[in-house]
């Protein structure tokens, strides 16, 4: 009987699996084996791992190594084709992760590239967290508090078990990230790191089809600067002046506006590559032509769009959903300053797979 501790494969980098097939008296090139077994191949267990030789593989059994890969325990289907799917994790807590065919406007995240119709184009929005720390006041997430953060197995995981069940691989098919599911991502930071490495050597998306969104964790923005593999940065204003943005975002009262701009223009962009900031419009709060010239203001100048989202109507949330000429008469004036501005679809709003909606219980969802 096997009375090895369980090693689990997800979520190791190249180095990692070569040192374990090393341990096992293995030569290194099987490291490199497995991460293309685990990563590329998706393997759901090691005997599914043909170019390695079958005594390994009946030996990572009795060396408690294995694959790891995350079950999805529930699954929600939107009538716009939006998945919204709850992965379940080891210690039985779960995660969310959502589908967007045609991807949520792709990874522009403004419909500029979502004319193809299918999953070619579909974009996944993956979780760093189980619950969220920050405390975004129109965020269902915010409700739970953080519960752990995700290891980079979970993060990968997530990907992987959504690219299994829908049976594309990238990155012959064009699959965009976004880490924008439940937690904040810059405060799980080697983490998500580390994950991303892996999804774009390992599993085969590039880069430049992901994108971080965060709610201004300062610091961590000027180390994901010099990452040398990073994904696009968004980041979470939804209010330009340091008032209200610290009674919407109370994290902005320890990373102020000042702060956060100056991070975000010191931020080193790469060839046609712009920043993203997000904007959820709150009824009668931040919605106003007055706000609107405040946000052009501030981010007058710079290599830069904003991506307006109508807040998605949730229980127990105090903020209401903008009038629809509201929400266009906003980006109509940053237009007019200049700034490129973009009113995301709402997606998956029937099983409540929209931004800030994520992780309502069960109960509440079915
Ligand atoms: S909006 Fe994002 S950062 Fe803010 S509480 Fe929700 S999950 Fe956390």
């Amino acid at each position: 009987m096997n009375t090895q501790p369980q090693t689990t494969l997800l979520g190791l980098d190249l180095e990692e699996l070569t040192r374990i097939a090393e341990e096992a008296g293995e030569p290194a090139y099987r490291g490199r084996q497995l991460f293309e077994a685990l990563y590329r191949g998706r393997v759901s267990s090691a005997d599914e791992i043909s170019t390695i030789p079958k005594s390994f593989r009946h030996r990572m059994g009795e060396l408690g190594l294995a694959v790891g890969l995350l079950g999805i325990d529930r699954k929600f289907l939107s009538r716009d084709g939006t998945v919204r799917y709850l992965v379940g994790l080891e210690d039985s807590e779960t995660v969310e992760t959502v589908w967007m065919p045609e991807g949520d406007g792709g990874e522009e995240g403004d419909g500029s590239d979502a004319g193809e119709r299918g999953w070619r184009r579909a974009t996944i929005c993956v979780s760093s967290q189980v619950g969220c720390a920050v405390n975004c006041q129109f965020c269902l997430t915010a409700r739970l508090g953080v519960r752990r953060n995700l290891t980079a197995g979970e993060i990968v995981g997530q990907v992987i078990a959504v690219l299994n069940d829908q049976n594309v691989s990238p990155p012959l098919e064009r699959v965009n990230l976004v880490f924008m599911g439940m937690g904040e991502p810059l405060l799980n930071y080697e983490n998500f790191v580390k994950a991303v490495r892996i999804l774009v050597s390992g599993v085969g998306i590039p880069e430049s089809r992901m994108t971080v969104s965060t709610a201004g964790i300062v610091p961590r923005i000027y180390d994901l600067g010099g990452e040398a593999i990073r994904p696009k940065l968004a980041i979470s204003l939804t209010a330009a002046n340091d008032e209200l943005r610290s009674r919407l975002m109370p994290l902005n009262r320890k990373w102020n506006l000042a702060k956060l701009m100056l991070a975000a223009r010191e931020f080193p962009l790469r060839n046609r590559e712009k920043l993203t900031f997000e904007y959820v419009l709150l009824g009668g709060t931040n919605d106003s032509r007055e706000h609107a010239r405040e946000l052009a203001e501030l981010v007058r100048g710079m290599r830069a769009k904003v991506n307006l989202i109508a807040l998605n109507p949730g229980p127990g949330l105090e903020f209401g959903t903008p009038d629809e000429p509201a929400v266009l008469a906003f980006q109509q004036l940053l237009l007019a300053s200049g700034i490129p501005a973009f009113v995301r679809r709402p997606r998956g709003r029937d099983i409540y797979a929209a931004c800030g909606q994520l992780k309502r219980t069960l109960e509440a969802a079915t």
